[in-house]
Order: structure tokens, then C-alpha cells, then sequence
């Protein structure tokens, strides 16, 4: 029951059915660019990608999303609408990095006393359909973060691409339910299971860029003033495409917007911005770019660390690809660790 397979080209055919039962994310190309779209019949799962531009947070942590609407009575505000509790929901052809991620926003959504249900309304109705890479790239560094090209941790199944076939892996009782909806399924030959340990391995392999996380967080502890903030942060631009592209950053922004109606909205935001932080008096705690890089950095690889027990980062190495002027995490992760502190 463990192992299924289907043809590549029934693939088409399954996601068709399971749209009668569930609101499909799925990498889509459009140009060049792939990202994770709302299935509709006018656009169809793109699976031979090697990683999206964007990743597949905003399924569950839109760039824009109204909280909700309300009107100013003459005594009081009426809310009118509470958090829709959306349809059931899939996101299918996520790449291991990306379904890590999940495990890691829940983790921050979810933290102290006070939940945040618009994300995890969603999460908890969203079943998770992971795809393999058989082909990392060269600014993966997955293995380095707990993670792997093979990975399904955050998956309820996984999906291993096999020449003509994909393999199927159940990963929770979720995901075994859902592959009983399709008795037709075929079970996996021992020589599929076989094929794809061996592609399993030689990806692992491939991922050739690590990076020590071992004691950075330690050694951060000590390195709040240390000079080298000042060298890191030179050549950035606080552009913010390392946050907005990065799986795991989740900083926003509230706004109330008036149109025809009243809302309230959430917006992305990034610590990167030199207004992320600016007070209404004027004054700024983190002034200048060193401030700002330094933050990134403590809060992916000390203040996580210390409240859930790992980095936070996945290694999707999309900071390293997007960066325009090749600022690269890996790099500064690595000056910290062999840094010589006090
Ligand atoms: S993408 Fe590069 S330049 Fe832009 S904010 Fe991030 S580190 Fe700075
Ligand atoms: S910090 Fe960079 S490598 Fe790490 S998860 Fe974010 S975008 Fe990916």
C-alpha cells in the first residue's frame, strides 16, 4: 500500500479528478517563469521544473489578503466578515525545500499565545503533494539544513519522477486515504521502488553545496556587535528580494484600505525595507543596512533557533540565485562560523 504508480500521462487525468473535490495550487508556466497557480481549466501542472521563481507560501500566506471587512456604526464596528475557513485544498508538485518550509511557518504561525488562524485555517484543510528533484541545483544546500533532495518532511505524499512514471509515496494517513480514492492506481514494481533509490542517492550526491550551521547560532549569541556586520552588509541594496523569494520569511504589515468598503489587510513586508522598522516619531532602532542584514541573519539562525530548535532557512538557495548583487547567505553563514569571537 505504500508504493503506487502512475503514467505520466494519467497525470492530467487524476488532477482533473481530484478538482471536483479540492481548490489545486500547482507550478504553472507562464514565459519562462513558474509559479504555484489555482488550477483552472485554463491552465494545466508544469512538473518539469527544476525549482519555482516564487515559492509556494502564498498558498497559505497570500502577498495581499484582506483579514476582513468592516463598517463604523455610530456606536460601535461591525466586523462582517470572520476568516473565511477555505475549501479543501491541495498544493501538489512541491519540491522537498519548499514543503520544509511549511513545517517551519507552522511552527512560527503558530507560536505563543496567540494562534494565527487565517494561516493555519489553511493549512489544516490543505493536503501536500511533494515532488523529488532528481536534479538539485548548484545553490541547493538542502542537506546542510536537515533537508534533502528527496525529503518529505511536510508532505502527505510524495511524488518521484521515474523516466515515464511517477512513484508514489504515502507519507501520512492523509495522504493514504487519498490514494485509496483511486483504486485504479497501480501498485509500484520492486524495480520502480528500486529506480528510484538509486536516482534518490545520486541527488543527494549532486547537492554539493554545504553549508555549517553547526554553532552559528552559539557563536551569533556573542556577535551582535562584532565588525563584521559592517563588511556583509556593503554591497546591499535593500531590495527585499531575498525575503519576498525566501520560503520562510513571513514578515508582514497590517493596513486598513478603504474603498467601497472598509478592510483590513495583510501585506507582505520585509526586514530588509529601511521603513520595516521606522517609528512614527522619526526614529529607527535598525538605521542602516547593517542593522537590517544583521537581523535577517539572527533571526534565520539564532532567534529560531532558540525558539523551535533549527535554522530558518530550508537551503532552497532562491536568495543566492535572485540576489542582484550576489549577496550569498552561504557565504555569510560561513564567515560566522569561522569567525574567531570572544
Ligand atoms: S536580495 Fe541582495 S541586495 Fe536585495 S536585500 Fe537581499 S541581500 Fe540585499
Ligand atoms: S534564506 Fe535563502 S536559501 Fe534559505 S530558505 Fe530563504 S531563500 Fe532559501
Amino acid at each position: 500500500m505504500k508504493w503506487k504508480v502512475i503514467e505520466k500521462s494519467k497525470l492530467p487525468a487524476l488532477i482533473a479528478e481530484l478538482a471536483s473535490e479540492y481548490e489545486i495550487f500547482a507550478p504553472v508556466k507562464e514565459k519562462s517563469i513558474v509559479s504555484f497557480e489555482r488550477l483552472s481549466s485554463g491552465n494545466e501542472a508544469y512538473l518539469g521544473f527544476r525549482n519555482t521563481k516564487k515559492p509556494p507560501k502564498e498558498v497559505f500566506f497570500p502577498q495581499t489578503e484582506v483579514l476582513f471587512t468592516y463598517r463604523i456604526g455610530e456606536k460601535d464596528v461591525e466586523i462582517v466578515e470572520s476568516p473565511a475557513v477555505k475549501a479543501k485544498m491541495m498544493v501538489l508538485g512541491v519540491r522537498p525545500c519548499d514543503a520544509r518550509s511549511f513545517v517551519l511557518l507552522d511552527k512560527f504561525f503558530s507560536f505563543g499565545e496567540h494562534k494565527d488562524l487565517y494561516y493555519l485555517e489553511k493549512r489544516k484543510n490543505t493536503t501536500v503533494v511533494g515532488l523529488a528533484c532528481n536534479h538539485p541545483l548548484s545553490t541547493c544546500f538542502c542537506t546542510s539544513l536537515e533537508g534533502g533532495p528527496f525529503g518529505k518532511e511536510g508532505m502527505d505524499l510524495l511524488l518521484q519522477d521515474i523516466n515515464d512514471k511517477y512513484l508514489i509515496e504515502t507519507v501520512t494517513e492523509r495522504g493514504e486515504e487519498l490514494v485509496k480514492k483511486f483504486p485504479w492506481l497501480k501498485d509500484a514494481e520492486k524495480a520502480d521502488v528500486e529506480k528510484a533509490k538509486m536516482l534518490s542517492e545520486d541527488a543527494e550526491n549532486a547537492v554539493k553545496s554545504k553549508v555549517s550551521v553547526k554553532d552559528v547560532s552559539e557563536k551569533l549569541d556573542r556577535m551582535f556587535d562584532d565588525p563584521l556586520w559592517d563588511q556583509i552588509y556593503q554591497k546591499c541594496l535593500g531590495c527585499g528580494v531575498c525575503t519576498f523569494l525566501c520560503p520562510a520569511c513571513c514578515c508582514f504589515d497590517i493596513l486598513d484600505e478603504e474603498t467601497e468598503e472598509r478592510k483590513r489587510v495583510r501585506i507582505w513586508d520585509s526586514c530588509q525595507f529601511s521603513c520595516f522598522t521606522l517609528q512614527g516619531s522619526g526614529h529607527n532602532p535598525r538605521p542602516s543596512g547593517k542593522e537590517r542584514m544583521r537581523q535577517r541573519i539572527m533571526h534565520k539562525f539564532n532567534y529560531f533557533v532558540k525558539n523551535h530548535g533549527e535554522s530558518f532557512c530550508v537551503g532552497c538557495g532562491r536568495c543566492v540565485q535572485e540576489c542582484p548583487v550576489n549577496l550569498d547567505i552561504r557565504e555569510v553563514v560561513g564567515a560566522i562560523s569561522t569567525r574567531q569571537v570572544e
